[in-house]
C-alpha cells in the first residue's frame, strides 16, 4: 500500500476585510513590470465598487468579468488562456480567481494552460499535468463547493465532465472574507450550500472512508446543520460558518471521494447543462436508499428554508438520452466504489439508474 502525498493550498487568509489585503498579498509576487496579474471575476460583480475598487490594476494588469450562468468548458479555458498569451508580452505573474466554484476552476485551469502545451480536454483525469501551473489565488464569493480548497478543477469537455486532478491544480494563495458572500441569492445560497452538505455526506458513508477525512467531514457535516436546522446566529456567523463549512468539506473528499449524486449529477450536467449544487440536490431528493439519514436531513433543511427543487427533469427524455446520462454517470467509478464498494457493478445497473433518472 503506497499512500498518496497530497500538496494542499500553501497560503490562506481568514476574515471578515480581508479581502482589503489582496494589494498587499499580490505586491511581492509580481514578477516584472510586463508580467500582469490577470484577475477572472463573475461578472455579477460588474458595476459593484465595493469589490472591484479594491482591486488595483498596475502596469499591464488586466480584469476580465467571466458569466457564471455555465460551468466552465475546455473550450473556454482555451480561448482565455490564448487571449491572454496574445495580448501580454510576458507570461502572467498571476492569475486571480474572484467568484463561486465556477470562476476558480476556470483560474485554476488557465493557471495550469498557461504553462502547459496542447489543449485543457487533454488533461481531463488524474496527474496528466507535466509542468508547474503560474502562481494562482482563489478568492471565493459564494460557499459550499470547496473549489478553493480541492485538486481539481472540474471542466466540460467535447467528450466528458472531468476534472483536471493534479498536483498543480490547488491554489497558492486563498483569501477567505465571508463578506464577499453577503449579496448571494437564497435559492443560490442553499443550492451551493448543499453541494457542501451532500459531500459531507457522501464521505462519511462512503467505505473510503478514514479519520483524515472522517475529522472533515464531521466538522463540515455539524457546521450545516448549525446553518441550515438551527440557523441560530448572526448573519454575519452564518456566512462565517458557511465558509468554513466548504473548506472542511473540500478537506474532507481530497482524502476520500463523493458518491452517488456526484455522480449522477455529472450525468445531469453534461446532457441538460444543469448547474452542480441545483444538480446535487435534484439527484440527492431521491437518494434515500443510499443515504437514508443525510436525505432525512436535507429534506428537512429545503422544508425550512422553502426551497423548490425542479421535477419532472429528465421525465421528457428518451432513451438515446437517458444513455449519455447513464454512461457519463457509471464512468465515475471511484465514486461508485466509494458510495457501494468493490462490487458496485452488482446491484448499479443501467436499468437502476434509469429507473432513477426517470423519477428526476
Ligand atoms: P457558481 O460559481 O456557478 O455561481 C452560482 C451563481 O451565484 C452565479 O450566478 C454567480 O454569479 C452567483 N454568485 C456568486 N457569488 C455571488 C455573490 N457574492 N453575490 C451574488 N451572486 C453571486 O456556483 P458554485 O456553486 O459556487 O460553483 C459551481 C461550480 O463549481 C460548478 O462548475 C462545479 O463543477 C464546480 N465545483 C468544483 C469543485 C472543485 O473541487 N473544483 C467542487 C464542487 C463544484
Ligand atoms: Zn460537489
Amino acid at each position: 500500500m503506497t499512500y498518496k502525498n497530497y500538496p494542499m493550498v500553501s497560503r490562506v487568509v481568514f476574515g471578515r476585510g480581508s479581502f482589503n489585503q489582496i494589494g498587499d498579498i499580490l505586491a511581492p509576487k509580481r514578477l516584472n513590470v510586463k508580467a500582469p496579474f490577470i484577475y477572472l471575476v463573475d461578472d455579477v460583480f460588474k458595476g459593484n465598487a465595493w469589490l472591484t475598487s479594491r482591486v488595483s490594476l498596475a502596469y499591464a494588469d488586466e480584469l476580465i468579468f467571466i458569466s457564471a450562468d455555465e460551468e466552465p468548458k475546455t473550450s473556454q479555458v482555451d480561448e482565455l488562456v490564448e487571449q491572454i498569451i496574445l495580448t501580454h508580452k510576458d507570461r502572467p505573474s498571476g492569475i486571480i480567481g474572484i467568484g463561486g466554484g465556477t470562476i476558480l476552476d476556470l483560474a485554476k485551469a488557465v493557471s495550469i494552460m498557461l504553462t502547459n502545451p496542447g489543449e485543457s480536454k487533454d488533461y481531463q483525469g488524474w496527474d496528466l499535468v507535466k509542468t508547474p501551473a503560474i502562481y494562482h489565488v482563489g478568492i471565493p464569493t459564494i460557499s459550499g463547493t470547496g473549489a478553493e480548497v480541492s485538486r481539481t478543477t472540474v471542466l466540460t469537455g467535447p467528450d466528458k465532465k472531468l476534472g483536471i486532478n493534479s498536483d498543480y491544480t490547488p491554489f497558492d494563495q486563498v483569501i477567505l472574507d465571508p463578506e464577499l458572500t453577503k449579496g448571494v441569492p437564497k435559492d443560490q445560497w442553499f443550492y451551493t450550500g448543499m453541494d457542501c452538505f451532500i459531500h459531507c455526506v457522501e464521505s462519511l458513508n462512503g467505505t473510503y472512508l478514514n479519520a483524515f477525512s472522517q475529522s472533515y467531514g464531521e466538522k463540515a457535516y455539524d457546521l450545516c446543520t448549525e446553518i441550515f436546522l438551527d440557523g441560530s446566529g448572526s448573519e454575519e456567523d452564518l456566512q462565517d460558518k458557511l465558509m468554513m463549512a466548504s473548506w472542511h468539506g473540500g478537506m474532507s473528499i481530497a482524502y476520500s471521494q463523493v458518491g452517488v449524486a456526484h455522480a449522477m449529477s455529472y450525468g445531469l450536467g453534461y446532457l441538460l447543462g444543469t448547474k452542480h449544487g441545483i444538480g446535487n440536490c435534484i439527484v440527492f431528493d431521491h437518494l434515500e436508499e443510499f443515504y437514508p439519514e443525510g436525505v432525512a436531513v436535507y429534506k428537512k433543511m429545503k422544508k425550512i428554508h422553502n426551497i423548490e427543487i425542479p421535477q419532472g427533469i429528465c421525465s421528457q427524455l428518451d432513451d438515446y438520452e437517458l444513455d449519455i446520462m447513464i454512461d457519463v454517470a457509471l464512468g465515475l467509478e471511484p465514486l461508485w466504489e466509494n458510495a457501494i464498494g468493490k462490487n458496485w457493478k452488482k446491484t448499479i445497473t443501467r436499468e437502476k439508474l434509469k429507473a432513477l433518472y426517470q423519477k428526476m
